[in-house]
């Protein structure tokens, strides 16, 4: 999962990205690939990975993880080229969701570029560049498809959406709040539209408001306006994120707890991005590792087994699959065999979260 942050100047985006990179998984994890500069990978939050361990003796633990992609530089302007413009718009392409930070705190020491603190008037500036954005590459390509229908007439239909897009998007509208079809949605996807990506808002808020915010006025009106898009909004405050990340992992609960808090916001963010892009986690366990994978919901064992290695897809046979809690039931395997638990599933099977499997396949 690839989440790209954006937001205004000064709301708190480079606190909460070095957060995130402090709070970073393990290099050793991730052997095969580098990890840029503006890339920050956290681990998923998942109590089942150490009981697993335990029972079967790992030793090693690997989280699922989720990657973050500090997109900085969105003004007023970008979609016309300002600041850094079109070559940072074109990063959110590249991620399967955004996460909006908003400035929600009162600090007269840190200036707002807009000379107050705004959610609204904040998140309507970032959109509508994000929509100028989308317009701009729609207008292209609609010249195109209507030079490509004068000879195929079969594109017909699809021109007709493409200048309804457009002119939803010339009256302000984001993709995702359009009144589209799924079919519609579907033919859109490869255009990768900018407002069609779906969002969750961070209100950054002051240190004394985090484990409190009903009475942060710019949290309230937050919260209606993303509730008129089904919007998700996490609560967090950027600073203590960033202290927490510091912290060694045994003080980081009694840190939190101190302040009122169940988890860190970080957590509570990597949660909420599960649940916006429907993703699940099915898990593997042995002495080398007890690990988590993540897959979207509805993915047949084939695919599941798939995010492991190619080849696992392709030489499929069979799934072997006991669910977490019935495994942790039964103490162990070998019980949970012996209670007629595991199951073995084939390439129909829908793979739900939790699952610990074991794929059989061809090489
Ligand atoms: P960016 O421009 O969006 O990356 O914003 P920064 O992360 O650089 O933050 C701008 C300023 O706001 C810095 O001085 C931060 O220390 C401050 N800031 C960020 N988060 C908070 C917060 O939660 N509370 C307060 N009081 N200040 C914050």
């Amino acid at each position: 999962m690839k989440l790209g942050i954006v937001g205004l100047p000064n709301v708190g985006k480079s606190t909460l990205f070095n957060a995130i990179t402090s709070a970073g998984a393990e290099a050793s994890n991730y052997p095969f690939c580098t990890i840029e500069p503006n890339v920050g990978v956290v681990s998923v939050p998942d109590e089942r990975l150490s009981v697993l361990s335990k029972m079967f003796n790992s030793a090693k633990i690997t989280p699922a993880t989720v990657e973050f992609f500090d997109i900085a530089g969105l003004v007023r302007g970008a979609s016309k080229g300002e600041g850094l413009g079109n070559t940072f718009l074109s990063h959110i392409r590249e991620v399967n969701a955004i996460v909006h930070v908003v400035r929600c705190f009162e600090d007269d020491n840190i200036v707002h570029v807009d000379g107050s603190v705004d959610p609204i008037r904040d998140i309507e500036t970032i959109e509508l560049e994000l929509v100028l954005s989308d317009l701009e590459m729609l207008e292209r390509h609609k010249t195109k498809t209507e030079r490509n229908a004068r000879n195929d007439k079969s594109l017909r239909p699809y021109l007709e959406l493409v200048g309804k897009v457009k002119e939803n998007l010339e009256a302000g509208k984001m993709v995702r709040a359009m009144d589209l079809t799924d079919d519609e949605r579907k033919e859109l996807r490869g255009l990768g539209l900018l407002t069609d990506k779906p969002v969750i808002y961070v209100a950054n808020v002051s240190e004394d408001d985090v484990s409190d915010s009903e009475g942060n006025v710019h949290v309230k009106s937050l919260k209606e306006y993303a509730d008129r898009f089904d919007c998700e909004v996490v609560t967090i405050c950027a600073r203590i994120e960033a202290e927490v990340a510091e912290l060694p992992e045994e003080e980081k609960g009694e840190f939190l707890a101190e302040l009122g808090l169940a988890e860190s916001g970080l957590d509570r963010l990597v949660r909420a991005g599960y649940r916006l892009l429907g993703l699940i986690s099915f898990l593997t366990a042995g002495e080398k590792e007890s690990r988590a994978w993540t897959i979207k919901r509805g993915y047949r064992a084939p695919q599941a087994a798939g995010t492991i290695h190619t080849d696992f897809e392709r030489g499929f046979i069979k799934a072997q699959v006991v669910a977490y809690d019935a495994l942790i039931r039964c103490g162990s395997l070998a019980e949970a065999k012996a209670g007629g638990l595991v199951r073995m599933e084939g390439k129909d099977y829908v793979m739900q979260d939790g699952d610990v499997v074991e794929f059989r396949f061809n090489v």
